[in-house]
């Protein structure tokens, strides 16, 4: 039996893992699909300290490789459920069942769909999630990004690069964006925002040929050319296979030391109610669930 089971390999994963093999706990990490999580997806970041600028690729596949080099065993397979029998938790994975003393739950999020006509049938053919991904089949089209956070900024900037024109379409007239992606965007003589405007539809034969949107207030529809339409509107948990306290949208709330509901688990990363989503706080989350996890386990010992 392990002592600690991560589940996750994004960056709270992989400092939970770094942290706890250094306190000699036996540990998995179980990932589902890449090791690095969505930060693994993002061209350049510029915020986490000591790396005025890294792509999110590279970033991550150095804190695999200091994980791994501690001698953390990671299992790519997907977790379904977790039971609790007593003091053991039980991870019920893709490959077998995998008993615990203690659980970090790093599982992160996804983006969230808008739930518009033609996104779902255009998915892979004109509609992405990841600018990174797809952005370079756009060269020299015009493409629209939906949104107004951190990564609807961030990503029409880097599509600015490559596209010949970036509308993006922000259902208000002020970004939630930090004011340095602000001024990018301003300054980018290719992006053009469509203030108080939302997707109503997307429309094509095989592939997106336009959008058609709305402006809030007035109801006035619009048709505009774009063959890529990026849509970064927010994420969603990926917490359905655990029974631990969670808020209305499914984010695990935790305590300061990053406990759950349940004794034992502990959560950290995008999956969690925590404030401030980036990999600085991700890393100080993960540090702390393994810390105590390890105080756990002592103590069940004892
Ligand atoms: P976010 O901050 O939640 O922003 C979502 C954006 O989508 C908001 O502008 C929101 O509009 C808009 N939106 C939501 N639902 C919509 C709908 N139904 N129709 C139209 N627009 C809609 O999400 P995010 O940008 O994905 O970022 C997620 C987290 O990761 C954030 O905590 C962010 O700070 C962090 N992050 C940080 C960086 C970085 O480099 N610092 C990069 C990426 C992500 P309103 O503004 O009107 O609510």
């Amino acid at each position: 039996m392990d002592d600690l089971v991560i589940i996750g390999g994004g960056p709270a994963g992989l400092t939970a893992g770094i942290y706890a093999k250094r306190a000699r706990l036996k540990t998995t990490l179980f990932e589902r699909e890449m090791v690095g999580g969505q930060i693994a997806l993002s061209d350049v970041i510029e915020n986490y300290p000591g790396f005025p600028s890294i792509s999110g690729m590279e970033l991550m596949q150095r804190f695999e490789e200091h994980a791994r080099g501690l001698g953390l065993e990671i299992v790519l397979a997907e977790v379904r459920d977790v039971t609790f029998q007593e003091e053991i938790k039980v991870v019920k994975t893709s490959k077998g069942d995998y008993p615990a003393k203690a659980i970090v739950v790093a599982t992160g999020a996804r983006p969230r769909r808008l739930g518009v006509p033609g996104e779902k049938e255009f998915t892979g053919k004109g509609v992405s999630y990841c600018a990174t991904c797809d952005g370079p089949f756009f060269r020299g089209r015009d493409v629209m990004v939906v949104g107004g956070g951190d990564t609807a900024i961030k990503e029409a900037v880097f599509l600015s690069k490559l596209a010949r024109k970036v509308y993006v379409a922000h259902r208000r007239d002020k970004l939630r964006a930090e004011k340095i992606l602000q001024e990018r965007a301003f300054n980018t003589e290719n992006i053009e925002f469509l203030w108080s405007h939302v997707l109503k539809e997307i429309r094509g034969e095989k592939f997106v040929e336009d959008v058609m949107v709305e402006e809030l207030g007035t109801g006035t529809l619009k048709t505009v050319k774009a063959e890529g339409v990026f849509i970064f509107v927010g994420i969603n948990p990926t917490t359905d296979f655990i029974d631990v306290e969670k808020d209305e949208r499914g984010f695990i709330k935790t305590t300061a030391r990053m406990e759950t509901s349940h004794p034992g688990v502990f959560a950290a990363g995008d999956c969690t109610t925590t404030p401030l989503l980036q990999v600085a706080t991700a890393v100080g989350n993960g540090a702390i669930a393994a810390y105590e996890a390890e105080k756990y386990i002592e103590e069940l010992g004892a």
